[in-house]
């Protein structure tokens, strides 16, 4: 299909970015006992539940709040993510998306080479704080190749459209990729040899952000 750019959006404004958060709440409630399944695998029981739990207080705490910019709004997802969820992935995410808003500053929206920079600030936060390389068995897994299918894809004149699709795609491909693997990070890395054969749940949830993402840029 062929996007017509009279109709595709150019930028992502606020109105989007708050769409690619309430999406990403119905997505992680709709998926909830899937993510837990896929952690009680190779972790805890608690991926689905812990990222439910943070993306019902940030639904809460962005009820009828009016931020000025994307900056000001993903800065209270990620520092509303931190503070509510127990779990590695709370700091991970909230990371993520504290940078992502640091990049963001008080744009009200940005281009796709800005949402680039964004997503590579948000990736690299997330690299800093949990230490961990593709092939990990992680989100960074499905996180690395979803930035690098969306800078690939403006660098060749997509639309933010096509480029949020590709990304999800991309997090889908590297989400699969991890199934085979054996964990060196997070509480799966425990197991050693068993963890293989299952899905890091971190990068199914991670498929779901951009699939959310996709779904704000329609
Ligand atoms: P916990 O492991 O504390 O129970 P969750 O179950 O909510 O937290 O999240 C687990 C997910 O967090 C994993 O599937 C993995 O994707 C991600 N994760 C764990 N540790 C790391 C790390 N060091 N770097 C990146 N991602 C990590
Ligand atoms: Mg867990």
């Amino acid at each position: 299909m062929t996007a017509d750019p009279s109709v595709t959006p150019s930028t992502l404004t606020l109105d989007n970015v708050r769409g690619w958060i309430t999406s990403f709440h119905t997505l992680v409630t709709e998926q909830k006992a899937y993510l837990t399944e896929l952690d009680s695998a190779i972790g805890d029981a608690d991926h689905g539940t812990n990222l439910s739990r943070g993306m019902d207080a940030v639904a809460t705490t962005l009820d009828g709040a009016a931020p000025a910019g994307i900056g000001e709004l993903l800065k209270g997802v990620g520092m509303t993510l931190v503070s509510t969820v127990g779990g590695a992935s709370g700091p991970l995410y909230g990371t993520f998306f504290l940078r992502f808003a640091a990049s963001a500053g008080d744009a009200g929206t940005l281009d796709g080479e800005a949402v680039g920079t964004a997503l590579t600030a948000g990736l690299a936060g997330v690299v800093a704080r949990g230490k961990a390389s593709v092939g990990d068995k992680t989100m960074v897994d499905a996180l690395t190749p979803a930035v690098t299918a969306w800078g690939d894809a403006i660098d060749n004149g997509a639309t933010l459209t096509d480029a949020a699709t590709a990304a999800r795609d991309a997090a889908r491909l590297g989400s699969d990729s991890t199934m085979p693997l054996v964990a060196r990070k997070g509480r799966a890395s425990y197991l050693g040899e068993r963890s293989a054969g299952h899905l890091d749940p971190g990068s199914v949830s991670t498929t779901l952000l951009f699939t959310a993402l996709a779904q704000a840029l329609p």
